[in-house]
């Protein structure tokens, strides 16, 4: 059972804020009125074109290829196949990192390398951040030098709200400051209990009171709401573990991950699978709730997006979880877009980058796509799908500490900076990723690290302008102390040693 002890606070009441964050806001504060004084001039303002709701649900570490519409044979989608049918799906949809924090950046801001300071304080600090400087880890905080598109979405109206509930996104991590009303949701569970995050049904019943209970019922939203169940621990609900789970075995991921136990035996490993899966149903059903319910509450259209952070390994390159690797099975994610009557029924089988999911909810909000953002609307391809696509747009980018991968819809290309190493995949021939053939095809190897090197400096940029931003950041004060909940949840879902 989940407890009531629900934690939900906002960043304005999180008791810090450094000088830098506050000018930013600042001047976003300032080109807001100018933008309103902008649209009460103009009397045929796309503002006045009745814009859509879009609810923007995110199932942490959900893979693609273990859906019924990606063509998995367990039914763990009942309602997701039934959106798949009669909206849009992107069948080559990527992530751009195999972890939260660095995929959720690029997918909130838009922008495929934000800005993210490395906290590492000193011995002075040391005592105020606590046990989670023990070993030297350091905090991430998202701090864009670019408004994200929810930023630009609330600067025309929107009322934006986020059920943050995965630990990256605590109050200090520069997430919150995305929405215009954040929610942060944590269990408040003590390491060593089973479940380091808030339950699904928590995340949906949250969302629930604040769509019955939201202050201007006038204004558009967005609600971006953040499932963890299927992260790992996989423990789902009775009924469903009932239906799922039908071969017994261990739990061996953290065996697995961090104390240097061998690979699971077959039982161990289908028993994780099948818990997984049970979990993704789990999801299924309370997405298909708040979805109803938001149809039901709400006159305005609601555009729905479904999608994922990251996927799992489940021995597929021979590790479970995630995060170590940008193998398919990590970054390739589900994207479905669902209207009840505004798009066509439609399976786009090219490339598409979560990056492109921002500028595509400002396209059909009426709002000119910014230049500052780096994503590109996806609008166009469903609206003529026949239309030629841009080779760049058909290439998306992942990175994960050396690692970087170029997805085309010919090829995944993985190139590991430190080592020197690169693997190669047929995307069509083999679509999961498994049959490496950087040695037979060597001659493509050039071509594609020649489209991958300007996003290797590009990173390096981002990198740089974080340690320079970090001298500032530590000249203005670091944050409060993380709660010892976060830092406990946070070594829970193996994010801290
Ligand atoms: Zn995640």
């Amino acid at each position: 059972m989940i407890n009531s002890g629900v934690v939900s606070k906002s960043l304005s009441s999180a008791g810090w804020k450094s000088q830098f964050f506050s000018g930013r806001r600042l001047r976003y504060c300032f080109l807001l009125v100018a933008l309103q004084v902008l649209v009460l001039s103009c009397s045929a303002s796309p503002e006045q074109v009745e814009q859509p709701n879009f609810l923007v649900v995110l199932v942490d570490a959900l893979r693609a290829d273990h859906l019924g519409f990606h063509g998995y044979s367990k039914p763990t989608s009942p309602y997701l196949d039934e959106l798949a049918a009669g909206g849009v799906v992107f069948d080559q949809a990527y992530s751009h990192c195999s972890k939260t924090y660095g995929s959720t950046a690029s997918f909130l801001t838009s922008q495929l390398f934000p800005t993210i300071i490395r906290v590492e304080p000193d011995e002075e600090d040391r005592e105020r951040l606590g046990s989670i400087l023990k070993k030297k880890q350091a905090l991430n905080v998202l701090s864009p030098s670019r408004p994200s598109f929810l930023e630009i979405l609330a600067e025309h109206g929107y009322s934006t709200t986020g059920v943050l509930t995965n630990p990256n996104h605590h109050q200090y991590s520069g997430f919150p400051s995305l929405f215009t009303k954040p929610i942060v949701l944590f269990e408040g569970r003590t390491p060593g209990e089973r479940e380091p995050y808030v339950n699904g049904r928590t995340v949906s019943d949250t969302y629930l009171d604040w769509l019955a209970g939201r202050e201007d019922k006038e204004a558009p939203f967005l609600a971006y709401v953040h499932y963890m169940d299927v992260h790992w621990p996989y423990d789902p609900p009775q009924e469903l573990a009932r239906r799922f789970v039908t071969t017994k075995g261990k739990d061996r991921y953290i065996s697995v991950l961090y104390r240097g136990g061998g690979p699971p035996s077959g039982n161990d490993l289908e028993n994780m699978v099948q818990r997984y899966d049970a979990e993704i149903a789990f999801d299924d059903s309370l997405i298909r709730e708040i979805h109803e319910a938001t149809l039901n509450h709400c006159n305005r259209e609601t555009i729905l997006i479904v999608t994922s952070d990251h996927g799992e390994e489940f021995m597929d390159h021979g590790g479970l979880g995630h995060g170590r690797t940008l193998e398919k099975e990590l970054i390739h994610v589900p994207l479905i877009l669902h209207s009840t009557d505004r798009f066509p029924v439609l399976r786009d089988p090219n490339v598409a980058r979560q990056i492109d999911v921002g500028p595509t909810i400002l396209e059909l909000a009426g709002i000119e796509p910014s230049g500052e953002l780096d994503g590109q609307s996806l609008l166009f391809r469903i609206e003529d799908s026949s239309k030629q696509i841009p080779e760049e747009l058909l290439a998306s980018v992942a990175r994960f500490r050396s690692l970087f991968s170029l997805s085309t819809p010919d090829w995944h290309f993985i190139s590991d900076t430190k080592s020197d190493s690169v693997t190669l995949y047929d995307n069509q021939l083999d679509p999961a990723g498994l049959n490496d053939l950087a040695l037979e095809k060597s001659n493509k190897l050039q071509e594609l690290h020649d489209r991958l090197l300007p996003f290797v400096t590009l990173h390096h940029q981002a990198v740089l302008r974080g340690r320079q931003l970090r001298e500032n950041y530590l000249a203005n004060g670091l944050p409060d102390a993380p709660t010892d909940e976060t830092v406990a949840q946070l070594r829970a879902l193996g994010y801290l040693q």
